[in-house]
């Protein structure tokens, strides 16, 4: 009956009170299923489903990850696919940080979990909540091989220059205080997308990611190596986010403890949870923030002035740090989908060779495409990011390597 589904992956991304998942053939391309469980831990959780091209929602009761993908399995079972038969190749997790210690997708044991776990105080937030998911599709899916694809990978190889703060050095190597760089997935598969679009060489290739999203973070990247990238020890330095600060003078974290009496945890909460352009404006959906500005929301307009001042200063120092930049890549939520948010980041340009076309850039499309002008020097580009299917991909490969 779910003969369709033998070699597929089970892309998994669990979050503190969410678990996203994905039934994908790494080869083809095809997504069987997707769906997503939220608010896990609360009286009304949700699961919405879609599978052969059907899609259900239901609310219920979700106290935990392993409930939560227990009604999953049900989901997949009454569209005809029983997962723990099915063939599946692997299941594939999404784990934020992998500290100095993995910086390959792996495949789970027990000892890989032990090392996940003491990593977690480098990533509190996230971590633990990857745990659970791992924990769960262990215990519903124990015949087949789990691998865990971390966000930090791709950015292993950061210079050191860029990777180490100007700190003491001693508590910074005590402590493994450096930036590890994250949404690696994603900024690795955008950017091998670009040598082919070029018609160059991957080893060729200087160019510039952007990946705007809800997380939002930049990097840059020479012959196929990122050399720097925005995010740091955790994913909260670097550009303006939804809900993000991104980068912040540390003399403020000192003031919001010592003056306005805030202990760590309520810092924490400020600046992941309530700034960015939802601290600025109280809207972190970028849509919600461009249409205010259309309605003459003065609050909604400069949200967007302070985004796109700290998105240029960084795609200028990337230009300095690349030398030469072949590409700018647009990608994730707002990078794909928000024209005037490209436009904006690279208006002016022209005598540094980037020009956009506003026609091309208009289009809606969501497929890889230029959006620069034929005679611009450096090509734009807008790339759509897949990082179930990155994870699907490389947790295969492990897979097979081990067959
Ligand atoms: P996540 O980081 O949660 O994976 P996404 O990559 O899905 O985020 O991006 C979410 C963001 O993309 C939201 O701020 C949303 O408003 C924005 N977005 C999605 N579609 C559009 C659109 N058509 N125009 C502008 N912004 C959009």
């Amino acid at each position: 009956m779910s003969d369709h589904v033998a070699g597929a992956v089970l892309v998994l991304n669990a979050g503190s009170s969410s678990l996203k998942y994905q039934l994908v053939h790494p080869d083809t391309e095809v997504v069987v299923a997707e769906g997503i469980a939220e608010r896990i831990g609360d009286h009304d959780g949700s699961i919405t489903h879609e599978q052969d091209g059907e899609k259900t929602t239901e609310t219920l009761e979700l106290p935990d990850h392993l409930t939560a993908i227990r009604r999953v399995r049900e989901l997949f079972a009454s569209g005809g696919i029983d997962l723990a038969s099915a063939g599946l190749s692997a299941v594939g997790h999404r784990v934020v940080h992998g500290g100095r210690t993995f910086y390959h997708p792996t495949l789970i044991d027990d000892h890989v979990i032990g090392e996940i776990r003491r990593i977690s105080s480098l990533a509190p937030l996230h971590n633990p909540a990857n745990l659970t998911g791992i924990e769960a599709a262990r215990e519903m899916l124990p015949d087949v091989p789990s691998v865990a694809v971390f966000d930090t990978a791709f950015f292993h190889g950061l210079p050191e220059a860029a990777a180490t703060y100007a700190i003491d050095r001693g508590v910074a190597k005590l402590h493994a205080i450096r930036r590890y760089g994250f949404h690696g997935t994603s900024h690795q598969y955008v950017s091998e997308q670009v040598p082919p679009l070029l018609g160059k060489e991957p080893s060729e290739v200087h160019q510039i990611v952007l990946h705007l999203g809800n997380g939002a973070s930049a990097s840059a990247i020479r012959g196929g190596d990122p050399i720097d990238t925005s995010m740091g020890m955790t994913p909260l330095e670097g550009l303006v986010m939804g809900t993000r600060s991104g980068d912040i003078d540390p003399g403020v974290v000192l003031h919001l403890h010592r003056v306005v009496k805030l202990d760590a945890d309520q810092i924490d909460a400020l600046l992941n949870k309530n700034s960015g352009l939802k601290g600025l404006c109280g809207e972190n959906d970028f849509r919600s923030v461009t249409e205010r500005i259309e309605r003459g929301d003065e609050a909604a307009k400069l949200a967007y002035d302070v985004y796109i001042h700290r998105l240029r200063r960084y795609i200028g120092a990337y230009m300095i740090d690349l030398g030469r930049v072949d590409a700018i890549t647009f990608t994730a939520g707002v990078g794909e989908n928000a024209a005037g948010v490209r436009a904006d980041a690279l208006a002016g340009l022209e005598n540094y060779g980037i020009v956009v076309d506003p026609d091309r850039n208009a289009e809606r499309s969501r497929t890889a495409r230029r959006i620069s002008t034929d005679d611009s020097a450096v090509a734009v580009l807008v790339v759509p990011t897949n990082e179930e299917l990155a994870i699907a991909r490389q947790a295969a490969e492990v897979v097979g390597e081990r067959a």
